[in-house]
């Protein structure tokens, strides 16, 4: 297994410590700003919420005062009213029945108070009498109503609840008798204002908060309900001026859920900032791991390729030791072949020494003969019986001829054979042959026999060889019939197929089965020290393998002995064409 460099592993630490410091950067900013954003958002929506709620709000005051508003002037010209007031110095006409008639209009309009106000500001008559016999504002409402002109007043006196007054001058006769005042209550504003969550409050022009829907407020400086720490910390404050009456109205916008806004996106982006973290170190991983893999399968590739470049260097070495050593072979072949054809050659050699005293006695009788045969016609020449002297000269003739043939069969023999295969006739080689062993044969007393027929076949080797086989094993048959009665040695041949099958049998001994797998081995013998070398037999199936045929000794019934010898087969027609 290959481990990945140190440095790689270094690199991708760095990467990692790298692309973690970015992702938390970047987390970090994606994170603040997404909260903040939201934040915002969220601030604004309730920002605008709280501005709605102001904006209605103040239209819902401006309504009920606008409601009010008509009330007194709408009063103050009824006849029936103004006949309530009495002129000026004089007593009330009824008092009883102007209260009657307050306690009706407050009924029906839902004021507050309504009061009759005499223009030296004496109370004619009041619906409830809530200030007790006094009318709050009554100085600038019945100044205002004086001059014709409606009288408007924020009032409190000691009461803690506020109330708004309309003052409406009340005439008769162009004369002004007095002043009618409708107060009007804001309990029904504040109880609406109790369906709000936001904390509404109206401060007065001291600041003071005189209507709320936060009970723990009312009466209390806005300054210091503001600057409370959890208020300053939980709203946002948006006010409004009511010019009109000169209060200020609030409204709080609660900041919380802006602020869960922010922190559930904040939250959101975190968990997508983990997520987008994860995926990148996970990527990251996966690339190293890929790296690392491509790596290993390099450095294998590499491996592989050096160790096939070393196979193959080591097989080519190997291939150079075999070519060499098959040279060597070759080489040693050729000397085994060069010493075989040399060992052939010197048995041959070693044959003819066998036979040469009886060549030599075949040459010497004739030379003898012709001797006789030479005196014999000098003498006839003398005693000229030319007739006679030619008839010798004759004899001789014929005795070189004979003794030619020999000395041409015997040098053929002895020469250094080829190497080649040609079509050979067989009548031509056992007729060498045969001159070279008739002598011997004859010599010991065995007839030679040639089966009818055999000179016409022909086939494949080399003719002094051939010859050499037949001599080789005539030889051999002649030295087994030495104790044989009638000896005989019969050479016979027929083709079979394409094939010449040679036989040459004889009537000795035989061969014992045992000595059947033994014989063809070089250097074995039976014959006396000095007799025979054992090397006859080896080579003729050499040179019977050399031509791609075959030797084995027949076994049969009875004495005697017969090497079969199968040898490939050639047209006649060829052995003239191949001479
Ligand atoms: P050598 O003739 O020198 O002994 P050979 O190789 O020619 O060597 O023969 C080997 C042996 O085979 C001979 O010693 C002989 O015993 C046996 N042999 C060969 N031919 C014959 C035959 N025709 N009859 C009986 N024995 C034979």
């Amino acid at each position: 297994m290959v481990v990945p460099t140190k440095g790689s592993r270094a690199h991708y630490r760095q990467v990692r410590l790298i692309a973690l410091v970015v992702l938390l950067c970047l987390a970090a900013a994606f994170i603040f700003g997404t909260s903040i954003y939201w934040r915002r958002q969220a601030a604004e929506q309730v920002w605008q919420e709280a501005a709605e709620t102001l904006a209605v709000q103040t239209e819902i005051l401006s309504g009920v005062l606008d409601k009010y508003r008509m009330v007194p002037p709408l009063l103050s010209r009824q006849s029936d009213i103004i006949a309530l007031f009495p002129d000026p110095g004089e007593n009330p006409i009824s008092p009883r029945r102007a209260r009657e008639k307050a306690e009706e209009i407050a009924g029906l309009s839902g004021a507050k108070e309504v009061i009759f106000l005499l223009p030296d500001m004496t109370l004619l008559a009041a619906a409830r009498n809530i200030y007790n016999g006094r009318a709050p504002g009554a100085e600038p409402l019945t100044e205002a109503a004086s001059h014709g002109i409606l009288g408007r007043q924020a009032v409190s006196l000691d009461s803690p609840d506020r109330a708004y007054a309309f003052a409406s001058d009340v005439r008769r006769n162009g004369k002004f008798v007095g002043v009618v005042i409708a107060y009007i209550g804001f309990e029904g504003i504040e109880a609406t204002w109790s369906l709000t969550t936001a904390p509404v409050f109206i401060t007065d022009e001291d600041n003071v908060i005189i209507l709320t829907n936060q009970q723990q407020w009312r009466h209390r400086s806005m300054t210091e309900v503001l600057t409370n720490a959890l208020v300053q910390k939980k709203y946002v404050n948006l006010e409004r001026n009511l010019p009109l009456l000169g209060w200020q109205l609030h409204v709080l916008a609660d900041q919380a859920p802006a602020r869960r806004t922010g922190i559930t996106a904040g939250g959101v982006a975190a968990l997508l900032s983990v997520l987008a973290g994860a995926a990148v170190l996970l990527y990251l991983s996966r690339r190293e791991r890929l790296e690392r893999q491509t790596r290993r399968d390099k450095a294998q590739a590499l491996r592989l390729e050096r160790i096939v470049r070393d196979r193959t260097r080591a097989l080519s070495l190997t291939n150079d030791e075999l070519s060499h050593e098959v040279e060597e072979r070759k080489q040693a072949e050729e000397k085994l072949t060069q010493a075989q054809a040399e060992l052939i050659q010197t048995a041959k050699l070693a044959v003819l020494g066998q036979m040469a005293a009886t060549l030599s006695h075949e040459m010497n009788q004739p030379l003898a003969a012709m001797r006789t045969y030479a005196d014999n016609a000098t003498r006839f020449l003398d005693l000229s019986r030319v007739g006679d002297a030619r008839a010798a000269l004759g004899r001789i003739s014929a005795m070189v001829d004979r003794m030619a043939e020999l000395s041409g069969a015997l040098l053929s023999f002895s020469r250094r054979p080829g190497t080649e295969k040609r079509p050979v006739s067989l009548g031509s080689v056992l007729e060498e042959a045969l001159i070279l062993v008739r002598p011997r044969a004859k010599k010991a007393g065995v007839s030679l026999k040639v089966a009818e027929g055999v000179g016409n076949l022909a086939l494949l080797g080399g003719r002094v060889r051939l010859s050499q086989i037949v001599v080789n094993l005539v030889n051999n048959a002649v030295d087994a019939l030495r104790d044989t009665s009638n000896p005989e040695v019969v050479i016979g041949a027929h083709r079979e197929e394409d094939q010449i099958v040679l036989t040459i049998s004889d009537n000795g001994p035989g061969i014992p089965n045992e000595l059947h797998e033994r014989i063809f081995e070089p250097f074995f013998t039976t014959k006396p020290h000095g007799e025979g070398v054992g090397v006859g037999l080896s080579i003729v199936y050499n040179i019977v393998q050399d031509f791609g045929g075959s030797i084995r000794l027949v076994d049969r019934e009875g004495p005697g002995c017969t090497f079969e010898i199968r040898l490939q087969a050639a047209e006649q027609a060829a052995v003239a064409a191949a001479n």
